[in-house]
Parts: C-alpha cells; sequence; structure tokens
C-alpha cells in the first residue's frame, strides 16, 4: 500500500482520487516578532475574561508554524486538549493528522488553534460571550501568522469566522473571506464530528482536496 492509500485508510476511507502528494510550502518572508507570540501567549494563559478560566487545566493557545500558510481553526479544547495544553489532540487530533496527510501535509506545516482557548465544562458548545470574550486572541494569532487560507473545521467555528447560522453542508465547498483582510476561508466537518459520521468522510476529503487546490492558486497570485 503506497503512503497515500495508507492516509486514506487512517482516515477510514477506502478509494479515493487525490490531485497530487506534494506538500505545502513555507512562505518566505518577514516573520512576526517573538515577543509579539510570547506576550500574546501570557496574555491567554494568565486571562480571566470568561467564567472558563475557573475549570481549565491549562489555556489551550495553538500549535504549528508559525509562518504557515494554512491555518486551521476549531472550536474549543476538549478533554484531552485541555489536560495537554495542544489543540487537536485525541482521536479527533489523530483523525486531523490522517486527513492533513492524506494531501500530504502534516502539524508541523500548518498552525492550528481554536476560537476558545479554555475547554468549556462537559464540551457544551461555546456560549455567545465567551466567544465574544475569547475571539480577539485568536484574530492576533491570524494577524501575526498572516496566512494564506484559513480552513475553518465545524459549524461553531464556521459560524464564527462568517458571521452566519447557514448549516455547515451548504458552507463547504465555496471559498469565503474572512476580516479586513479579507483572508480566504474554507468550511469543513470537524474531526469529531467524522468520528461518529463516518460517512461523510469523503466529502471531508473533498474539501481538504479543495484546501490544497486552493493553496496552490494563491502561491501563485
Ligand atoms: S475562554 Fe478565552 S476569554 Fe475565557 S478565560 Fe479562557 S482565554 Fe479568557
Amino acid at each position: 500500500m503506497n503512503n497515500h492509500l495508507h492516509y486514506l485508510n487512517n482516515m477510514g476511507i477506502t478509494v479515493w482520487e487525490q490531485n497530487s502528494s506534494r506538500a505545502c510550502s513555507f512562505t518566505e518572508g518577514t516573520t512576526s516578532p517573538l515577543s509579539d507570540w510570547n506576550a500574546l501567549q501570557q496574555t491567554v494563559a494568565a486571562c480571566t475574561a470568561c467564567s472558563l478560566h475557573q475549570s481549565r487545566t491549562q489555556t489551550v493557545f495553538g500549535v504549528g508554524n508559525r509562518q504557515a500558510e494554512l491555518l486551521i481553526i476549531g472550536e474549543a479544547p476538549g478533554f484531552y486538549e485541555d489536560q495537554q495544553g495542544e489543540p487537536f489532540v485525541g482521536r479527533a487530533g489523530q483523525l486531523l493528522n490522517a486527513m492533513l496527510q492524506a494531501i500530504g501535509m502534516n502539524r508541523d506545516l500548518v498552525y492550528i488553534a481554536n476560537i476558545l482557548k479554555c475547554r468549556p465544562p462537559n464540551n457544551r458548545d461555546p456560549l455567545p460571550e465567551e466567544v465574544n470574550l475569547c475571539t480577539g486572541f485568536l484574530e492576533q494569532q491570524i494577524a501575526l501568522i498572516q496566512p494564506k487560507l484559513l480552513l475553518a473545521v465545524g459549524r461553531i467555528a464556521a459560524h464564527y469566522l462568517l458571521k452566519t447560522k447557514s448549516s455547515l453542508e451548504s458552507l463547504r465547498g465555496k471559498l469565503h473571506r474572512f476580516g479586513i483582510n479579507q483572508t480566504p476561508l474554507l468550511i469543513t466537518y470537524h474531526p469529531a464530528y467524522l468520528l461518529r459520521n463516518p460517512i461523510d468522510k469523503r466529502k471531508a476529503f473533498m474539501d481538504l482536496q479543495l484546501t490544497w487546490r486552493t493553496l496552490e492558486e494563491l502561491k501563485f497570485n
């Protein structure tokens, strides 16, 4: 079994077509000052703006390459993320890794962050006031990274970034824009959803193929 089929198999998909196994390259150019990142990370770690600080083990800031062309945005830390201080670990994280590898990418090439930096109790949906208080941190991360493309995984992240309540299904497969810089944005399923609904893994892989193609196009524009 070649690597491509191996990774698809890890996603729980038996047959797929793939455009290419080429990896996403890093953006050359200026890097954000380390002090900006350190200051932001310290501010998040000390944040008590909403009540979620009372039940967290630790904040979950984000992880990955700070010059990434692709920034993956999820919802909020879960149990394992809260324990380990890293987004997308556990089974959902393993599936996200397999999804990235299926298009020739990996966690070292992308940056991964959530819209909330603290775990909601019992993994409930974030409350609107929590989102309002926390997403300034994500927006600063976006400003520091200046990615070519955002990929929102799941309904909560998609609804925040697009300021909509439309179904995730209707938001997939289209290039959206986010923020004052009009950063290109794509939408796909959350890996935790895919674990519960494996029939949609094929559609998720179509989204990933679109992500890869869009990144390639953005590099040459
Ligand atoms: S969820 Fe965000 S706003 Fe609330 S305490 Fe944690 S870091 Fe602060």
